[in-house]
């Protein structure tokens, strides 16, 4: 099983690490070229929403990777990876010391689009910035790492909770698409990755 990670800038070694962990192959995408590697799994790693988001395009990596999701590829996308994912992203990443045009342009985020959801950047406040919680999957606890976290606020039609925070999602699958609000890369459970890994129950 062959996971590419997509390593343009964020949390992508910490996934590298678990995947490994459980027996995944993995190498990271820097550049279209990367693409020509076969693989069977992918990863959006968390990061800055934005930045991946204008680095995807400027590499040439936003059309081909928008087509291998829409083809039915198993993606696991974490906080910024779920932004990219969303058809609808409300809200800005932190504004505090640009100027005007550096903050219009971190207004926006023009990712792949492929999950009817909408999400809102750094919903948790300032405060509420980074912590640690217990979620639910289905009865079991599973620990949660918010950093500076987006909040699933609609879900589309098809779209499933997996983990829920006070009866609110923080995790969703949607056909092939599994995306989370938290970093399940920072702790010790290994579920989402089991999930992104298993065998596909049906084709899309
Ligand atoms: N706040 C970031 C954004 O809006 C996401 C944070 C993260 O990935 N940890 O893109």
């Amino acid at each position: 099983m062959a996971v590419a990670i997509l390593a343009l800038q964020g949390a992508f070694i910490e996934h590298k690490k678990k995947l490994e962990t459980l027996g995944a192959e993995c190498f990271e995408i820097r550049q279209a070229s990367d693409l020509e590697r076969p693989f069977d799994r992918l990863v959006l790693p968390g990061g800055e929403s934005t930045t991946q988001a204008k680095l995807l395009h400027e590499l040439g990596l936003m059309g081909p990777l928008r087509k291998r999701i829409e083809e039915g590829i198993p993606v696991l996308a974490t906080c910024a990876g779920l932004i990219l994912l969303a058809e609808t992203v409300d809200g800005t990443g932190d504004l505090d010391n640009l100027n005007p045009a550096a903050a219009q342009n971190r207004l926006q985020v023009k990712g792949l689009g492929t999950m009817p959801i909408t999400v809102r950047r750094n919903a948790y406040g300032r405060q509420l910035g980074s912590f640690h919680a217990e979620g639910r999957w289905e009865d079991e606890a599973v620990p949660l790492t918010f950093i500076r976290a987006p909040r699933i606020e609609a879900l589309g039609s098809d779209v499933e909770p997996l983990v829920t925070l006070n009866d609110a999602p923080v995790a969703v699958r949607y056909r092939n698409q599994i995306a989370a609000a938290f970093h399940p890369e920072l702790d010790d459970d290994h579920r989402l990755y089991e999930a992104l890994l298993a065998p596909l129950k049906r084709a899309y």
